[in-house]
């Protein structure tokens, strides 16, 4: 595929960690250093490896990261209490909870109960309403990484039909809301919907967050559309076969190379900014 139509998501996280350091710099400045918690339940290899990622992302930049990790068979009440113990915490100033968590887990009461000037991941439900009312928050990090891509190559958005593909709560339906604030006209498609294809079809922008390696093929996409692969399969495959799209497509994300550093550029950008609104309200009591 042509360089051109790539949609490079290493520059773009390199773009917004730049602006990260310079604000991290003011900040140790003032004797303060952005720590974010991570809490880690059971022994998810895969989400290990992402903990493992966003931690290893937070000290290369200079925020501090504390890693929690709970047994498999932590209940609600002990995960709901860990994460009311740093709300309480001062010195943490972003908490991320890896999800999945184990069945047994309320997730939906245990993402409710971190502090929303704290939910630098935007997974609460209360950051996700504020998300999709415009009303100021962090927005889930990976819907937040697909508008940054958006407005870094300047996609043209508003009147477009975006075709999301996936709804759930931290990417799908946050991602449409976004879309839609930005004037875009939004279908969001799931497994149940009717003929994906011919929505597919009429797609000036799709954005594939199905879970599913190389599902979405090039014959089912319009030509020139805009394709967003926030899709990461075992292996580093995205949810759309990227080779099938070249000479339909106008752009398209990689995967690996795409939304993935784009996602962890804006949750280091929420955990500084979290530092910042924080240190902001310590000093003015
Ligand atoms: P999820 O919770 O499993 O949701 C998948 C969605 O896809 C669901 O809404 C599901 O519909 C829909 N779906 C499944 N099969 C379908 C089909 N045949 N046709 C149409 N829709 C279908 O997954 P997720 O957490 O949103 O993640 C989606 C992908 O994004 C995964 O590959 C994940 O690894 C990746 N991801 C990447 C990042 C990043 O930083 N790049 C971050 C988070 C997630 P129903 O609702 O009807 O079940």
């Amino acid at each position: 595929m042509k360089e051109n139509y790539i949609i490079n998501g290493r520059v773009v996280s390199g773009e917004i960690k730049k602006g990260v350091e310079a604000r991290l710099k003011e900040l140790t400045g003032k004797g303060i250093t952005p720590c974010l918690a991570t809490i880690l339940v059971g022994d998810n290899p895969s989400s290990e490896t992402y903990i493992k990622m966003k931690s290893n992302a937070c000290r290369k930049i200079g925020i501090k990261s504390h890693k929690y990790h709970l047994p498999e068979e932590s209940t609600t009440e002990e995960l709901i209490d860990l994460i009311g113990r740093l709300n309480a915490d001062q010195n943490i100033h972003g908490i991320l909870l890896q999800h999945p968590v184990p069945s047994q887990i309320d997730e939906r009461a245990a993402f409710d109960s971190i502090n929303i000037k704290k939910d630098v991941d935007g997974v609460t439900s209360s950051g996700f309403g504020r998300a999709a009312l415009e009303v100021e928050t962090y927005p889930s990090c990976t819907p937040a990484a697909i508008m940054e891509l958006i407005n870094h190559y300047n996609l043209d958005v508003e009147g477009k039909h975006a075709v999301v593909v996936g709804r759930s709560p931290i990417l799908g339906k946050p991602v449409s809301s976004l879309l839609l604030n930005r004037n875009a006209t939004v279908t969001t498609c799931h497994s149940y919907t009717n003929n994906l294809e011919g929505i597919l079809k009429q797609a000036d922008i799709v954005i594939a967050a199905v879970g599913k390696p190389n599902f979405i093929k090039g014959d089912w996409l319009k030509k020139d559309a805009i394709v967003i692969d926030a899709g990461y399969n075992k292996g580093n495959i995205g949810d759309v076969d990227f080779e099938s799209c070249d000479g339909i497509v106008k752009a398209i994300t990689p995967v690996p190379g795409g939304v993935g550093p784009v996602t962890i550029a804006m949750l280091l950008k929420h955990t500084v900014e979290a530092a910042e609104k924080q240190s902001l309200k310590v000093v003015s009591h």
